[in-house]
This record gives structure tokens, sequence and C-alpha cells, in this order.
């Protein structure tokens, strides 16, 4: 380990690694968003913002996991203010601690708890369309060996979404918390995935006025995509988590034997074409393949347009994959370091839409806090301030609701 004090994006990547510990001191029932073990059980930890200079990073770290009680890093409270100390070096760094949104408590009009229809990770709102994967339900079951979705349907979150619910939960979070993006994500459907995203993208469009994210299993029917573009889909996200075809094989039973490792290439490269550069992601787990391949499938996914979503494995309890090794803080570094290689040279626009920061990822924005002083890394760096500036009145037109002509409720026939 280093003696040197961290940045704020190496203070991440550690923390994600190791886990921290709680002193008593730390009142995190009456500080802190309450822990909920959302998005395959990603979201078991503490939301902390670390601040820096070029921006501050928002990350949830692993607190309840097994590695966490033996981590290096203790969060203490000091007065008003809660301290990270890594015991190993001495450092201190002042972090903050989010609040839980006031309207996670409030009510739909239909009755529905706020707070059990979608969730703020980091800054973003994370709406479960429907947290129900089929393949938790078969025998044997298919499920991803690293999520814990099976056991969480109905516990934090209502199980299937209601449009209108949706709706509210979004104003509220847009006017009370800031939100520009909204996130639909669904456990596998059964090819009725995007059909039934259509309603929700539409409706947020319309009705609120946000950036809109997919992130579902890939369809061979590509039209659809455009069919989601029609509705308003801003974003999609596809989670192919690992790159080597043995590891994909091994811990996705479900994802093999149904969709299959090429069509989420498919879908990456087909919508990267249609939405342009950086409108896309490619998510994949790091720490558990080997690194050669994490940095291969970084190649390929900034290679088509698209920016890496690299999640840094985390060992959540009661997955299949609970005791299995977290990842060494050197080998990760590694890969974000290269995230943002990969990015400057694939000249991947990254952090220009504005109010996005996700917490269950280190994401490709938070990397430039490891770029190497070069003429390149100035030249991108300069571009990228010119595109944030120029993409501004862009956003500012998106994130006013307005009318969207085509159809959610059947599919248009392809072409
Ligand atoms: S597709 Fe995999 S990661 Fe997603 S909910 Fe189903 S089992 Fe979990």
């Amino acid at each position: 380990m280093n003696p040197r004090r961290l940045n704020p994006c190496e203070l991440e990547i550690d923390l994600f690694c190791n886990g921290i510990r709680l002193d008593p001191s730390c009142t995190l029932v009456e500080d802190a968003r309450k822990v909920s073990r959302t998005r395959a059980g990603l979201g078991s930890g503490l939301e902390i913002l670390i601040p820096g200079d070029r921006k501050d990073i928002w990350m949830n770290v692993p607190v309840e996991e097994d590695f966490a009680r033996k981590s290096p890093y203790l969060l203490r409270k000091q007065g008003a203010e809660y301290l990270v100390q890594d015991e190993r070096t001495g450092w201190l760094y002042s972090v903050r601690i989010p609040v839980e949104p006031a309207w996670y408590s409030k009510r739909t009009t239909k009755g529905t708890e706020m707070g059990r229809v979608g969730v703020l990770q980091g800054t973003y709102l994370g709406i479960y369309i429907s947290n129900s994967c089929l393949y938790w339900y078969s025998d044997p079951s298919q499920n991803c060996r690293f999520c814990t979705t099976g056991s969480n349907v109905g516990v934090n979150e209502v199980a299937t979404k209601d449009v209108m619910d949706v709706v509210e939960v979004c104003q509220a979070a847009k006017e009370e918390s800031g939100v520009t993006f909204v996130h639909f994500n669904s456990g596998y459907q059964a090819g009725r995935d995007l059909d039934q995203a259509a309603p929700f993208v539409k409706a947020v469009k319309e009705k609120v006025g946000a950036l809109v994210g997919v992130q579902l299993m890939p369809t061979k029917d590509l039209w659809k995509y455009d069919w989601l573009i029609d509705l308003g889909a801003d974003h999609f996200s596809f989670c192919y988590e690992f790159m080597n075809p043995e590891y994909f094989a091994r811990y996705l039973p479900g994802k093999t034997n149904t969709v299959g490792q090429k069509s989420y290439f498919d879908a990456l490269e087909y919508t990267s074409k249609k939405l342009g550069k950086g409108a896309v992601s490619g998510e994949i787990i790091a720490g558990v393949e080997p690194i050669e391949d994490t940095l291969r499938a970084i190649d390929y996914i900034t290679g088509v347009g698209a920016f890496p979503t690299v999640c840094v494995f985390r060992p959540v309890i009661g997955s299949d994959m609970e005791n299995h090794p977290s990842p060494k803080y050197e080998e990760m570094r590694v890969v974000f370091e290269h995230v943002y290689e990969a990015c400057k040279r694939n000249a991947i626009p990254i952090g220009l839409a504005p109010n996005i920061e996700v917490s269950l990822i280190c994401q490709p924005d938070d990397t430039r806090y490891l770029a190497k002083p070069s003429l390149s890394t100035w030249l991108y760096e300069a571009r990228l301030s010119l595109m944030r500036r120029a993409a501004r009145p862009i956003f500012r037109r998106k994130l006013k609701p307005h009318r969207i002509a085509a159809d959610a409720t059947t599919a248009p026939a392809p072409c």
C-alpha cells in the first residue's frame, strides 16, 4: 500500500475493494440514506460523497460484507464532520454523508410509499420496472452468480411498478433532489423487456422532463431500440459483465442460455451507432475474470463509441459468490487508469450530462483524477470542456417535459 495520500478516485477504488468499518461515533440512522439492497444487491452499502478539486465523487461503500469488517478504513464522526481514517497510513479523509430525501417516505396518489418505487444511487434515480427476474424461477436456478435479486423481490421495493406511481416519484425526485436522470432496469422478462419499459420512458419524457436511461436484456429485434429512441430514451446500457466467454458462461448461466454474449455486442454496437458517441454504455465487472480480459472489454466498448461502466466486484452477502475474494486495489487502479486512457484514445465524451453521479461504480468521469499529464490529456480535457459548454442548451431542452408522438402501447411492426 502506498503511504502517500490518495486522490479522491484512488480512495474511491480502495474503498470499493476494502469496504469500511463503522465507528460507534457514527450516527448514520439520523444522518445517512438507508442501505437499499437493490440492483442485484449492489446498493447494499453506505452512500458517501468524497469531495475533490476536479469534482466530488459519489460512491456506495461496502459495509456489511465480511471483507468490509476487516477493512483498514474506519468511518468516524468528529463533531458534525465524518472522517475516513486509513489505519495503515494514518491519513484522514473528510467525506460527506448524503441525507435520506424527504420524499422517500411520502406516498403517491395511489398510496405507494415513494422510496419503494425508486431510490437515489448517487444523484440519479434508479427504478426497477420489475425486480422479479425469471432466471430465479427456473429449476435449477439460472441467476447470475453475483446477484441477490431473487431474495430481494418485494422486500425493499414494490415488485412491479405502476406508471403513474413512477411519474409522481420522478417529479418528487426532480423537484426535491434535483434529479436529472432516471434509469430503468429490469431482470430477465423472457423477451417482453423492452415492451414493458416503453410506457415508462414515454411518461417520464412527457410528464416529468428528465434524461432517461434503459438497462434491459438485449433483444435480437434491434428495431425495437429505434422505437424506444422515438419514445425518448437517451441512453442504453448493456450488462454483459465478462468479456472472457468462459467466465460469461460460468457466472451467467441464464444470460448464456437465453440471449448469449453476442446479443449484447450486437445491441451495444447498434444503439451506439444510433445515439452517437458516449450515449451508450457497456457494463462489466472487474475483479473476477483475468485483468487482461477486463482491459480488452474496455478497449472494445470504447472502440464502438460507448463508455465503460465498470463495477468493482462485490461479494454481496447471500449471493452464490459471497465467498469470492474482493479485488485488489493495485489491479483495480490499473483498470480505471485504462478506462481514462481508452476514453481519451477514442474521444469518448465523458461527464457532459448535468448532475449524473453514479454511486455504484467508479464512473469514467471520476477517472480523470488518474490521468497521466501529457499533451494528449490536455487536448482531451480542453475538448471536453468545450463540449460541456456546447451541450448545456441541448440538455436544458431535454429536461423540459415535451410531447412524444410515438405510441408506447404497441411496438410498431419491424421495417
Ligand atoms: S439478469 Fe442477472 S443480475 Fe439481473 S436480476 Fe437477473 S439474475 Fe440478477
